[in-house]
């Protein structure tokens, strides 16, 4: 897959021209408000612009993980701080699409392209990357099962419509002792609180509390004990989303840096003379690229019927590297004014910051692709086996 098909074109096309006039020019302000953009949200839900990937007989455009990239990387192109929060929205959908019932994919997945939003419960105080620490334990009390614990970094939790879960239901089990809910934000003992961080403003990143939840047999997401194998698969998944925003982040702040270039001057020329400049804005580009054509190849092989453990490995990590390299050179290319707030690189640098740390970080991510290399792990499987 070398080229966008003539229908993929012109949905970037649209996507564009939606961030140009709805995202870039309010960016800045829901940076500095701290709020989510429901406003922009709603009309992208509208237009069909979010949950691309969902399948039609949910709500979603049944479009597949390229287009979902595409418009990921066009909305976060146009600007990072709104376009990053409006494209998770179906952060938690990819587990209940690969392994929940009919009855919750029709409940909890088709509510997101109607203007739903979810959130995922995985990371702990004390369980980041070693998911198999978690210590959120479930317990079955009839037909309900009694949450306890405390989740960390969870985005869109005070915002979000239900929370996917990760507890633990077998404390003897290690990681075949995990298991995954929904738990819908409403029930009682469910309390989010946002935390203040460095970027991404316009989406809430939450403690979460679970105190003596019950939620009912039929919340429990595929079979009790395979809660880490199930996260697994939904990281391959979600990770192609994630490697778009990134490439979108990374796009637009070469052309901001570029659109300068062409406008500043320095010792009487257009800094964009300067050979410097030049190879920068070179070695942005070819990052740029470089990010985008693993992104594509690894979401065009989830539309053809696999799960690319290796291939969104490698996508999540090179575009969440790209981003934030390219975000601090394009601060480079701006000097001084790149430092400042009035100018969007900044911002844009501070929402790509997340990118490596996010969904596995990059030592995590090398880790897993090390462990294809070896031949511990599958580069890729058929979808939901
Ligand atoms: C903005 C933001 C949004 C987030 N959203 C969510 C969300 O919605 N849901 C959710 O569940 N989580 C979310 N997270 C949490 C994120 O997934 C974790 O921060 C991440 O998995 C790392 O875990 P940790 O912070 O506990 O770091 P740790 O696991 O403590 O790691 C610390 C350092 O040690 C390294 N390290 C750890 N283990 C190894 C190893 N085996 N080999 C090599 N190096 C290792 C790491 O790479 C890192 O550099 C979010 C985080 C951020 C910053």
């Amino acid at each position: 897959m070398f080229e966008l098909s003539e229908e993929q074109r012109a949905i970037k096309k649209a996507v564009r021209e939606f961030g140009e006039k709805e995202l870039k020019p309010v960016g800045r302000e829901y940076d500095q408000s701290n709020e989510f953009p429901h406003e922009i949200y709603k009309k992208a839900c509208d237009l069909g612009y979010i949950g691309v990937a969902i399948p039609q007989e949910y709500g979603g455009a049944g479009a597949g993980q390229v287009v979902n990239a595409i418009v990921g990387e066009e909305l976060c192109r146009a600007d990072s701080t709104v376009g990053y929060s409006i494209q998770l929205g179906d952060l938690a959908v990819h587990m209940v699409l690969m392994y929940g019932t009919e009855d919750q994919k029709k409940k909890y997945v088709s509510m997101i392209p109607k203007g739903g939003i979810s959130a995922l419960g995985i990371t702990e105080p004390d369980a980041g990357s070693d998911v198999a620490g978690i210590k959120t334990k479930a317990v079955k009390d009839g037909d309900e099962w009694v949450i306890n614990g405390q989740k960390m970094f969870c985005s869109n939790a005070s915002i979000a419509d239900w929370i996917q879960v990760i507890a633990v239901t077998d404390p003897n089990a290690g990681h075949r002792g995990l298991s995954a809910f929904i738990v819908e934000t409403d029930r009682d003992g469910v309390e989010s609180f946002p935390i203040e961080k460095m970027g991404r403003h316009a989406q809430p990143t939450c403690d979460v509390v679970l105190d003596e939840v019950r939620v009912p047999e039929e919340n429990l997401i595929g079979k009790v004990g395979r809660g880490f194998y199930q996260v697994l698969d939904q990281l391959a998944a979600s990770r192609l989303n994630t490697a778009g925003i990134h490439v979108g982040i990374a796009q637009g702040a070469l052309d901001r840096a570029l659109e300068y270039a062409k406008e500043r001057e320095a010792f009487g020329r257009k800094i964009s003379e300067f050979q410097y400049i030049q190879h920068k804005l070179t070695d942005m580009k070819i990052s740029v690229e470089t990010a985008r054509f693993f992104t594509y190849r690894a979401a065009w092989k989830f539309d053809q019927g696999y799960l690319p453990t290796e291939g969104a490995a490698m996508a999540k990590l090179v575009a969440g590297e790209v981003a934030r390299s390219v975000t601090t050179d394009a601060i480079d290319v701006l000097g001084g004014h790149g430092y400042a707030m009035e100018m969007d690189v900044e911002r844009y640098h501070r929402d790509a910051m997340a990118g490596p740390l996010v969904e596995g970080t990059s030592a995590i991510l090398k880790n897993t692709i090390a462990n294809v290399i070896l031949g511990k792990l599958p580069a890729e499987k058929k979808v939901g086996k």
